[in-house]
């Protein structure tokens, strides 16, 4: 019998991180976590070292260690702290595969790092491929590592190209849930909540990626995310409204047949798919249950009233850096709105003022991503100063 595979899951207490365990949970036989690491949940990171006794703990933000490192200390666990050890962690031997599960820009460093070390990939941080895609595929290629995509989207897709790896793509339809505010125009979204706005129909997912949900951002790191993923152009990227989000996606041939993945909508599918690729595992998640499915519709996206995925595409077809500040004026925006500094439509035009302002690179280097991410932060946390508060 093959050993069980060895997984370092970085970011461990998010939604997709503590997902991730209960399939390790599931299938003992099969995954362990090698490596656990958190920002700054010091406690859920404590249960979980004690129940699945990986060989070593991260917890980034380094106020926690102590916290940490004393209610381990009898255990066998290695406790580390800080951003550096993030990056260096998933160097180990005994790791067989990493789960990139981090939010936003911080998961870069960490899952470059172990793609140079010749990790392969199941990749949750979609963030990390809007702004270094070229770089993120390209060392995976000179390294031969695997990327197996997490977001469901394109588990999808990735499910649907089995088979056909030397088949060309006409193009490929996202599909998106269209949100809590699918249907409803500028005005009325001029006053929602933070609460209102963290209310998904159909995923319970961090804060982070809920917002971008309701802004359709998600959906415009999506295809950023499937350009780099699949090698496609952006005119070969379509996004389908699918308000019953059960089919996940779906891939066009050039002979005209269109293949699709459905299935409920939860993440512990596409999560299992990427731990055990080749191989399905039996599970006893809930099916479809096709009495209850009336219809599936589908729409086209409003982008008059969500232009966010325009800005994305805008972003994607400008190329070099642009990507990269859509992505850090966008999560600066969505901080800003989660602390009520601005309201649920700003959120769109701070990025694009943002785009507007960075400075435009065409070939960035690594280095010039992060200044890139830095300046980017600086001019977007300004423009809400001086416009906002
Ligand atoms: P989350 O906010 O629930 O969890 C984020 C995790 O990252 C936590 O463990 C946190 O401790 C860690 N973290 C946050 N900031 C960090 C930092 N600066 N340094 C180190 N660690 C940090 O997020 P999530 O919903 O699990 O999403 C994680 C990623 O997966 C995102 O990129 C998201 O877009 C993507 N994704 C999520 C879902 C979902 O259903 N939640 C679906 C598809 C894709
Ligand atoms: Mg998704």
């Amino acid at each position: 019998m093959l050993s069980k595979k060895r997984i370092a899951i970085l970011g461990s207490t998010g939604s997709i991180g503590t997902q991730a365990l209960d399939i390790i949970r599931d299938f003992p036989e099969e995954f362990s976590a090698e490596v656990l690491t958190a920002d700054s949940n010091a406690d859920l990171l404590i249960r979980q070292a004690i129940e699945f006794s990986p060989n070593a703990v991260v917890i980034t933000n380094e106020s926690f260690y102590p916290q940490v490192k004393s209610a381990l200390d009898k255990l066998d666990i290695k406790v580390f702290a800080g951003t550096e050890s993030l990056k260096q962690i998933v160097e180990m031997d005994t790791i067989d595969m990493v789960l990139a599960a981090i939010v936003g820009f911080a998961g870069l460093h960490p899952t470059l790092n172990a793609i140079k070390h010749k990790k392969t990939l199941a990749l949750a941080n979609k963030e990390t491929l809007v702004v270094a895609g070229d770089i993120i595929t390209r060392t995976a290629k000179e390294e031969g590592v695997n990327i197996y995509p997490v977001d469901s989207e394109h588990s999808a897709i990735f499910q649907c190209l089995s088979g056909e790896f030397h088949n060309p793509v006409e193009k490929i339809f996202l599909t998106a849930s269209g949100g809590p505010f699918r249907g409803k125009k500028s005005e009325q979204l001029a006053t929602i909540t933070k609460k209102e706005a963290l209310q998904h129909p159909n995923w319970v997912m961090g804060n982070k990626v809920t917002i971008d949900s309701a802004s359709l951002m998600n959906k415009g790191l999506e295809v950023i995310e499937a350009r780099w993923l699949f090698n496609l152009k952006p005119e070969q990227i379509d996004v389908l409204i699918h308000p019953q989000s059960i089919i996940h996606s779906m891939v066009q041939f050039t002979d005209g047949s269109v293949k699709a993945q459905l299935g409920m909508p939860d993440m512990r599918l596409p999560i299992l798919y990427a731990f055990g690729y080749p191989q399905r595992f039996k599970t006893d998640f809930p099916r479809i249950d096709w009495k209850k499915i009336n219809e599936f519709t589908f729409e086209t996206p409003d982008t008059d009233t969500f232009r966010n995925l325009s800005l994305a595409y805008e972003a994607l077809n400008l190329g070099g850096n642009m990507p990269c500040v859509l992505n850090a004026a966008n999560e600066v925006a969505v901080h800003a709105f989660l602390n009520d500094e601005i309201g649920f439509m700003d959120i769109t035009s701070v990025i694009e003022q943002g785009m507007q302002k960075a400075t435009f690179l065409k070939q960035p280097s690594l280095e010039d991503y992060f200044s890139s991410d830095a300046e980017t932060r600086i001019i977007t946390k300004e423009i809400i100063k001086t416009n906002y508060k």
